[in-house]
C-alpha cells in the first residue's frame, strides 16, 4: 500500500473547494492500491476558504489543513505543503482545477515502474491567453539560456515527486523559492504525461501581469548569474571600440589636422553608455537584494496551525 499526499497551495478558493474535493474523490478512487493525504495550505486567504476547508474536514479524515500567518505567495504555500506532507509520493496540485486531478493514475503508474519524478506536461495551453503563452514562452527560452539548470517549457508545478526527491526539496536551504526550478535542480530519473490545461472552475487568477514579471525575475536570478556576467563582456566591447574609434581620431587629426567635431555623436556616446551603466547597476543591485534577503535566513513561510482529523492521528 503506497500513501500518496496531494499538496494544494489556496489563496482565496473558497468558491473552487466544492468542485475540488468532488472531483479528487472521483480521481483517488479510481487510484489502486494506495492511501491518500491531502493536505491543503491556506496561503493567508481573505474570503471564507479557510472555514470552507475546516468544514471539508469534518468528512475527510484524510485532509490535512496548514494554516500560514499571512499570504506567503504561491512558491512558499507550496513549499509548507510539501514540508507537511508525509507521503511516499507528493503531487502539488492547483485548487482551481487548472491539473485535472483524473491525470493521477497515470503518475503513480509511471512512478511505481520506477521513476522518481513523473511532470504533467500541457499539450494544449489554449485556456491561457495568447499573451500569456507568448509572455511564458519568452521567459522559458531566455531561463534555459542563462542558465544550466533547463525548466522544461509547458511543464508546470503539477507532478509527482518520490519521497527522495521531496526530502531533497525539503532540505534546500534557500528562503525564496522558485518551485519550477528547484523542481528542475533536483534532477532524479523523470518521465512526462501529456495532458490539456482546462480553465478555472471559480474564481479569478492571482498572477496578474506584474506578479507574473516578478517571478520571472526571481526564476531568471535564483538560478543564473550570467545577467551578472554579460556586464565585464559588454565593458570590454565597449572599450575595445572606444580605443580604435579613439586610434582612429588621432590618426586623422594628426594627418589631416585639427578640425571641431559635432558634439551629436559625444552626446549620443554619452547618454547611451550612461543608460548602459545604470541598467548594470540595476541587475547587480538585483542580485546583491536577493543576497541580502537570503543573508537574514528568514522562513520562507510561517506556519499559524496545522489541523488534522483527530481521527487520522490514530494510524
Ligand atoms: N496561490 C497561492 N498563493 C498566492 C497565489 C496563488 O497559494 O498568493 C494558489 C492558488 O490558490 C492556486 C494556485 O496557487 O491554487 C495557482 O494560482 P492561480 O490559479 O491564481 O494561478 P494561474 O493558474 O493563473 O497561474
Ligand atoms: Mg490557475
Amino acid at each position: 500500500m503506497n500513501r500518496i499526499s496531494i499538496v494544494i497551495p489556496c489563496f482565496n478558493e473558497a468558491q473552487a473547494l466544492d468542485q475540488l474535493f468532488d472531483r479528487l474523490d472521483q480521481a483517488l478512487a479510481a487510484v489502486e492500491g494506495a492511501t491518500f493525504e491531502i493536505v491543503c495550505v491556506n496561503d493567508g486567504s481573505r474570503d471564507n476558504t479557510l472555514a470552507r476547508l475546516l468544514e471539508c474536514q469534518q468528512q475527510r479524515d484524510e485532509l490535512v489543513v496548514v494554516d500560514l500567518s499571512r499570504n506567503f505567495g504561491k512558491e512558499s504555500a507550496l513549499s509548507a505543503g510539501i514540508a507537511a506532507a508525509t507521503g511516499d509520493a507528493v503531487v502539488p496540485m492547483d485548487a482551481d482545477l487548472q491539473d485535472p486531478p483524473e491525470l493521477l493514475a497515470q503518475l503513480v503508474d509511471l512512478w511505481r515502474q520506477g521513476f522518481e519524478v513523473v511532470v504533467a506536461r500541457r499539450a494544449d495551453r489554449s485556456s491561457d491567453s495568447w499573451l500569456k503563452r507568448v509572455t511564458a514562452g519568452a521567459f522559458y527560452r531566455a531561463h534555459n539560456a542563462m542558465s544550466d539548470i533547463q525548466i522544461p517549457n509547458n511543464v508546470g508545478d503539477f507532478r509527482l515527486m518520490d519521497r527522495a526527491v521531496v526530502d531533497v526539496l525539503n532540505a534546500l536551504p534557500e528562503s525564496r523559492r522558485f518551485m519550477k526550478g528547484l523542481f528542475a535542480w533536483v534532477g532524479f530519473r523523470t518521465a512526462a504525461v501529456d495532458y490539456v490545461r482546462e480553465s478555472r472552475v471559480a474564481g479569478t487568477s492571482s498572477f496578474n501581469g506584474w506578479r507574473l514579471w516578478n517571478l520571472a525575475v526571481e526564476g531568471i536570478t535564483g538560478f543564473s548569474i550570467t545577467p551578472l556576467r554579460i556586464w565585464s563582456y559588454l565593458g570590454l566591447a565597449v572599450a575595445a571600440v572606444s580605443l580604435a574609434w579613439g586610434t582612429w581620431i588621432l590618426v586623422r587629426t594628426l594627418i589631416f589636422g585639427h578640425d571641431i567635431p559635432g558634439y551629436a555623436s559625444l552626446f549620443v556616446a554619452v547618454t547611451f553608455l550612461g543608460g548602459l551603466q545604470l541598467i548594470g547597476i540595476g541587475i547587480v543591485g538585483e542580485y546583491v537584494g536577493r543576497a541580502y534577503i537570503e543573508s537574514k535566513r528568514r522562513p520562507p513561510f510561517v506556519v499559524r496551525r496545522v489541523y488534522r482529523s483527530p481521527a487520522s492521528t490514530t494510524d
